[in-house]
């Protein structure tokens, strides 16, 4: 028996869809990176697009432990073409933008419920959604004072290299 109210339920499994279409985005922005000379972005955008995968399970497992359905839909074809580095950076901050209203709109939905356990695991991502954009923030402030200069470009996208990918997925082999 679900133990989540149907109006917060369908938040839940929208958000799902949130997480795993920005992983998707995510995605798309390190393979557009991977056809430039940063590979160093091309890594952030990886790891980001990992990190997402994360957040979705979290709202995936969070429904399944509350005896809630959880309902998978399609997700958009994400965008492909970008024109700088600083373009990217800036859509991925639009974005992020984007999942914290609805982290709030589910949030404000958890309180109308007094669901206490949402509103805790929605803690965590209003933290994380601090956090998130301020990576982000900072690294367009970077872009914008390094402007066309390629010394600065290749030294912050060498900073974004140490950020390191949860899974390795280079391998060709099996498992
Ligand atoms: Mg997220």
């Amino acid at each position: 028996m679900s133990k989540v109210a149907p109006e917060l339920h369908s938040l839940l499994n929208a958000q799902i869809n949130n997480e795993m279409t920005a992983s998707y985005n995510y995605l798309a922005m390190s393979a557009w990176f991977e056809n430039t000379p940063y590979g160093g972005f091309a890594q952030w955008m990886l790891a980001q697009s990992q990190e997402e995968t994360t957040h979705a399970m979290k709202f995936y497992h969070f429904l399944i432990d509350r005896g809630a359905k959880v309902e998978l839909a399609a997700i958009s074809t994400p965008r492909a073409d970008f024109s700088s580095p600083l373009e990217v950076f800036e859509t991925s901050l639009n974005q992020e933008e984007q999942v914290t209203t609805s982290i709030h709109q589910l949030y404000n939905m958890a309180e109308t419920h007094r669901d206490h356990e949402s509103k805790n695991l929605l803690n965590w991502f209003l933290d994380e959604q601090v956090e998130e954009e301020k990576a982000v923030q900072d690294m367009i402030d970077r872009l914008r004072l390094v402007g066309d200069n390629p010394l600065g470009l290749l030294q912050l996208d060498q900073e974004a290299a140490q950020r390191s990918p949860l899974i390795d997925t280079t391998t060709h082999e099996g498992n």
